[in-house]
């Protein structure tokens, strides 16, 4: 199966997913996590209609970026970032999902500051409790929301999460509900650089459950790029 038949396999998922669901297809992003594939299968995956491309290496975003790889979509950063690495994402990429502590906040509003730019972030929430994942624990995020005002450089549009691997269908779902209900209580508040439309959940294995809980935007790597080769 080519990069484009894989994609187009996908938004049929995606579709049947949203109006089993009763939702609009089109208010569903599909992001495709490119991490270990070069620039030729990018820009496969651009060609083949992904709405945004996720990366999750700071060097491979870069290299990228020097290639154009990315050219005619917007590039996400969706990995771990180290905060004496935020130079080289904040203001080369249109979102960064994967904000995961305060320390990292404040270096990218601290570096959004000194560009004179407004960088828009999802927070990303360790919905599983799992220790090996970083992320905001659910029950800090309504205050953490409560002080986007002392970040003038950021624009916080919604939540991102990596539940635990999930074996079947079904499994991450309780995961996924706790991620729509989080998403929905800050999204009625008023705070100044917050705006919340981006719910980020699902990915090969399970994005089927997570539209149906409400995700607005799925990271595939594996079902649309192949199996990655890690050596
Ligand atoms: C790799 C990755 C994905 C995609 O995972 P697949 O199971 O290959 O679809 C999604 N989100 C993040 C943050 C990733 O690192």
């Amino acid at each position: 199966m080519s990069i484009a038949e894989n994609i187009a396999r996908i938004r049929e998922e995606m579709k049947k997913a949203a109006l089993a669901a009763g939702r609009d297809p089109a208010s569903i992003q599909l992001c495709a996590a490119t991490k270990m594939n070069d620039a030729e299968a990018v820009r496969a995956a651009i060609a083949g209609g992904v709405d945004v491309c996720g990366e999750n290496r700071v060097q491979e975003l870069t290299q990228k970026l020097s290639e154009n790889a990315y050219e005619g979509a917007p590039v996400h950063f969706i990995g771990h970032l180290q905060t004496n690495k935020v130079k080289q994402v904040v203001g080369k990429v249109a979102l960064i999902q994967s904000v995961d502590s305060l320390r990292l906040l404040e270096a990218i509003q601290k570096e959004a500051a000194r560009q004179s730019i407004r960088q828009e972030i999802l927070l990303e929430v360790n919905i599983g409790a799992e220790e090996s994942k970083s992320g905001f624990a659910p029950d800090e995020i309504p205050d953490l929301v409560n002080r986007f005002s002392e970040f003038p450089n950021l624009f916080l549009r919604g939540l991102m999460a990596i539940p635990p691997v999930s074996q079947k269908p079904g499994d991450n779902t309780k995961f996924f509900q706790k991620m729509y209900a989080l998403t929905v209580d800050i999204t009625t508040k008023k705070v100044d650089n917050v705006c919340v439309d981006v719910l980020s959940m699902g990915m090969s294995d399970d994005f089927a459950d997570a539209i149906a809980c409400g995700s607005t935007m799925i990271r595939v790597g594996t079902a649309i790029f192949g199996r990655r080769i890690y050596n």
